[in-house]
C-alpha cells in the first residue's frame, strides 16, 4: 500500500487522492449481500463486542440497512463502520499490524476505494486536470505495472 520504488508507482494507493477513503466509513460482509448483522434492540454494543472477540478495530457508527424477521417481526440490522487507527494523512496507525482483512485488500475491488469502476469516479468529478475516464485509464495501467514480476 505504500510503496513508491525509485519513482515508480507501485500502488493506486500512491496517487490516491482521498487517501484512507477506504478505511473512513465501510461495511462488513461474508459474501455480495451477506452482510453482518445483529438484533436493532442491542444497539451498537453487540457489534462492539464483534469487533473485539473477532480482533478487529472497527467501530460500528450508523445503520445500513434495517430488516424485519419472518417469524418475531424483530428487526435486526447491519452497520457502517469507520476505523479509528487511520492517522489524519490517510495512512495506517497500525500499518505492521493491521488485520488480514485489510491486508488482502486490492485498491479499485469495490466501491469502498475510489478508483473502483462503479464507485466515486463514476460520477463526474475531475481530479486535478484529469478526466474521470483518464483516472480510469490511469489507474489500470499503474495496476497493470504493479502486476508485473521485477
Ligand atoms: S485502497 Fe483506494 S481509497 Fe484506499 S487509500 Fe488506496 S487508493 Fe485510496
Ligand atoms: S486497520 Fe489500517 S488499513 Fe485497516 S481500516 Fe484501519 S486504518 Fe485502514
Amino acid at each position: 500500500m505504500d510503496a513508491v520504488e525509485h519513482g515508480v508507482v507501485t500502488s493506486l494507493c500512491d496517487i490516491c487522492p482521498k487517501p484512507g477513503n477506504c478505511c473512513k466509513k465501510l461495511t462488513l460482509s461474508t459474501g455480495p449481500g451477506e452482510y453482518i448483522t445483529f438484533w436493532k434492540d442491542d444497539g451498537f454494543a453487540a457489534a462492539e463486542a464483534r469487533m473485539e472477540e473477532w480482533k478487529l478495530p472497527f467501530v460500528p457508527i450508523e445503520i445500513n440497512h434495517t430488516f424485519t424477521d419472518d417469524q418475531t417481526g424483530s428487526e435486526y440490522v447491519d452497520y457502517y463502520y469507520s476505523c479509528p487507527k487511520l492517522l489524519p494523512n490517510g495512512r495506517c496507525g497500525i500499518y505492521d499490524d493491521r488485520p488480514a482483512l485489510c491486508r488482502s485488500y486490492q485498491p479499485g475491488a469495490d466501491g469502498l476505494c475510489v478508483f473502483h469502476a462503479n464507485g466515486a469516479l463514476r460520477q463526474p468529478v475531475k481530479h486535478g486536470n484529469r478526466s474521470t475516464r483518464q483516472i480510469k485509464k490511469l489507474a489500470r495501467s499503474i495496476l497493470q505495472i504493479a502486476d508485473r514480476p521485477r
